[in-house]
């Protein structure tokens, strides 16, 4: 990455990795890639390398932090000391600690805790390599891990960011437009049966009119609408085998 703001993050239309201002990153998600989960996946989104654990739900230890009427959720994001450029002191810090929250809340509208009376559900999200946008990969990723885990949900959360760069929106911001560009809005979505239902997580740096707020809304729902179709199609190749679905309490959408 250069060490100064490049002159311009879009010539010609196109910005500096070649894509236009409505395009993502390539994804990649894989499904079931840790043995000791419940459920896992990996998940790259452009240079974002990223890993999901779901256990549970099970009992929670220690016992007086149990819900009698629900489930807790608890969800760590870790970024590993190697996966951004100046080296990262190992362990929590601020801003984990504030994605972990964030993530936590939006999780929380989707997953059916009530069926589980006193358990826990932990989700942690290990980034590998970071290149902006890794709390977007993490709900991605946590969300198709939790789906591998056969948790209850009322929908798949799908998260993208919008970023406002040179003065044009940009869909799914790489590090160079995180860092030099105007805005950055990362949201996540709960999508049901291809639908849009609600949204679940809205965060923004920077400044934007009200008529960009909407415009960045309207590109992010479509970038989450294909990013949705990857996470489906990555858990069906995951369980629908040549003999026909090996499925039974899996649910793209429950
Ligand atoms: N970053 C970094 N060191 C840090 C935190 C972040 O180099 O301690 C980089 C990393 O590439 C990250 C990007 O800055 O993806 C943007 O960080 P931000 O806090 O906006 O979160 P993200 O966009 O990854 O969700």
């Amino acid at each position: 990455m250069p060490e100064s703001r490049p002159e311009k993050l879009i010539i010609d239309g196109k910005r500096l990795d070649g894509r236009k201002f409505d395009e993502l990153r390539p994804i990649k998600i894989e499904v079931d890639v840790l043995k000791r989960a419940d459920g896992s996946c990996y998940l790259e989104m452009g240079k974002n390398k990223v890993v999901a654990a779901v256990y549970g739900p099970r009992e929670v230890h220690p016992r007086h932090l149990q819900d009698p009427s629900k489930a807790i959720i608890r969800y760590r994001y870790n970024m590993a000391p190697f996966s951004v450029e100046e080296r990262k002191r190992p362990g929590p810090d601020r801003r984990s600690i504030e994605i972990s929250k964030v993530s936590k809340e939006a999780f929380e509208a989707v997953i059916m805790k009530e069926l589980f009376p006193r358990s826990a559900i932990d989700i942690f999200v290990e980034v590998l390599q970071a290149d902006a946008g890794s709390r977007t990969a993490c709900i991605n990723a946590a969300s198709v891990a939790l789906v591998d885990a056969g948790v209850p949900m009322k929908g798949i959360l799908t998260s993208v960011a919008v970023a406002k760069v040179d003065g044009q929106l940009v869909l799914d911001p790489m590090k160079e437009e995180d860092n030099y560009g105007e805005a950055d809005m990362p949201f996540a979505f709960l999508i049901r049966n291809s639908k849009i239902e609600s949204i679940a997580l809205i965060q923004m740096d920077g400044q934007m009119t009200k008529e960009e707020i909407k415009m960045a809304l309207e590109l992010a729902k479509k970038g989450a609408m294909e990013i949705y179709k990857l996470q489906r199609e990555a858990i069906m190749k995951r369980y629908v085998t040549e003999e026909g679905i090996e499925v039974e309490e899996v649910n793209t959408d429950a």
